[in-house]
């Protein structure tokens, strides 16, 4: 598929210098070929849900989760696990509004559908926030990521047809059942769907409620095929 992915993004971010150590960029991202190396990769995950699984297990086999409960979307794209140095990459992004660093993790995500021959969704779906929330931090931290892929990639971001109706607390802060619930009829379609395939888009995927919730909404309104992207995965299931 992706001719020149390379190229655009070297347009957008020239000159490229790394985010993390100030070192010269390698091949067009903010990010040198040293930090790059020790970025915590998700080599070895669940085909479906992209849960860090042990090296033992054989390649695509699904996690215990995704085997008793399939979840509503069909496959994640996440090439990296939460961790240092990605957890302050993320943070500064989303809690300070660099978008710098948004643009590299957005990079990031982009090198990695490449590698794996993503096939491409008709329409990309970032996670909406509560319209209380966006007031509060300005921007959507998701929209920002599909920004860049929407426009390399050559896909439509569609930012309003689906909507957050309610406040929710921040996934990271609640267990596993209460991270369920959080979300459940969080999510509402503004209008009607018209794609068939559709990637959603998110920072970071903590146990997959949150994208399954919305995942269950699209395919509700017409949606035959749900990938996930997003640029890290929480280890815990
Ligand atoms: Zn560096
Ligand atoms: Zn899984």
């Amino acid at each position: 598929m992706v001719y020149k992915w390379r190229k655009k993004i070297q347009l957008v971010t020239f000159p490229a210098c790394c985010t993390l150590c100030g070192a010269e960029g390698d091949d067009g991202l903010d990010l040198c070929r040293g930090c790059r190396d020790e970025l915590p990769f998700n080599r070895q995950a669940c085909p479906r849900c992209a849960l860090p699984l042990p090296d033992a297990v054989p390649e695509d086999a699904l996690c215990g989760q995704c085997q008793r409960a399939p979840p509503k979307f069909d496959r994640c794209y996440i090439p990296l696990c939460y961790g240092y140095p990605l957890d302050h990459l993320i943070s500064h992004f989303k809690f300070r509004g660099k978008l710098a660093e948004g643009r590299l993790l957005s990079g990031l995500v982009g090198d990695f559908l490449v590698q794996q021959s993503c096939e491409l969704p008709e329409l990309i779906i970032p996670v909406p926030l509560h319209a209380s929330r966006l007031r509060e931090r300005g921007f959507n931290q998701a929209l920002e990521l599909a920004r860049p892929l929407g426009r390399c990639f050559e896909r439509p971001v569609e930012r309003r047809i689906v909507i957050r109706n309610r406040p929710t607390p921040p996934q990271m802060e609640l267990d596993k059942g209460a991270r369920r619930k959080n979300v459940r009829g969080a999510f509402e379609l503004t209008g009607q769907l018209r794609a068939r395939h559709v990637a959603i888009i998110d920072d970071v995927v903590t146990t997959g409620s949150t994208v399954n919730e919305l995942a269950t909404v699209l395919r509700r309104g017409g949606a035959e095929r749900v990938d996930v992207w997003a640029v890290a995965r929480r280890a815990g299931n």
